[in-house]
């Protein structure tokens, strides 16, 4: 069973899985209610984040917060029953990425045709399998409308900000102002790789701007929780 880590006072991870396209997901726990960071790539992983949280004895989850389109980090949205909040350029990237005919028939089309994608959406198939009949993309209801803005829960406070980027236009960052840490979700990476050239590599310089923010904690995608200093090491080992 995998149970969430405790990063901060109050920030918890449920750890990422390459095999299966899990980023990690963030807990923001205050003494009445659990924000989460990204919703999970399927209804299994958002069952098992629930689960998890169960364990905890997490109070109830108030809201979830995208930090970009791709399905690993929304697939789950429709599993938790709560407000979704995002960036407004999130929200209009969630809103073109459900115009896809997202269906066993469409995952397999885009496994055949773009041979790039084949890894990840490989892996949506399989996780999905037979669940489309009652898959829905949750479209944000709370949505940020400038470029960042505080959201405040009870006695901790999240900025939200839109900072974009290759990987994918609409990546947002998570900053809990008490704790000191950021969630920088996917926001450095590479395009995805349909889009991506051989020559692409990680945003190192937007890396060394977040670092300039002198935060404890950074949290990336589908890495984990590192120490500012870990990612100066990491940034400088990418010359
Ligand atoms: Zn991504």
């Amino acid at each position: 069973m995998t149970e969430f880590k405790k990063i901060s006072e109050h920030v918890w991870i449920y750890p990422p899985d390459k095999n299966t396209f899990q980023p990690v997901i963030g807990a923001v726990i205050t003494a009445t209610q659990t924000v989460l960071i990204d919703a999970g790539n399927c209804h299994h992983h958002a069952r098992a984040v629930i689960s998890a949280l169960g364990r905890l004895n997490a109070p109830p989850i108030s809201h979830v917060v995208y930090t970009h389109h791709h399905w690993d980090h929304i697939f789950g949205g429709q599993i938790y029953h709560v407000p979704i909040v995002a960036h407004m350029v999130c929200e209009f990237r969630v809103i073109e990425y459900a115009k896809n005919p997202w269906s066993h028939a469409h995952v397999e089309r885009v496994i055949h045709e773009i041979p790039a994608l084949a890894p990840s959406f490989s892996a949506l198939r399989d996780l999905m399998r037979d669940d489309w009949a009652n898959f829905k993309i949750v479209f944000p209801s709370i949505v940020i409308r400038k470029k960042a803005d505080f959201f405040p829960l009870d006695g901790v406070t999240l900025l939200i900000e839109h900072i974009g980027g290759a990987h994918a236009d609409d990546s947002t960052l998570v900053t809990v102002v008490e704790d000191n840490l950021m969630f920088m979700a996917d926001c450095f990476y590479p395009p995805p790789a349909h889009i991506a050239k051989p020559e692409d590599k990680p945003d190192v310089a937007m890396v060394r701007r977040l670092l300039d923010r002198n935060h404890a904690i950074y949290i990336d995608g589908h890495g984990g929780a590192f120490s500012a200093s870990f990612w100066r090491t990491w940034a400088d080992m990418q010359g």
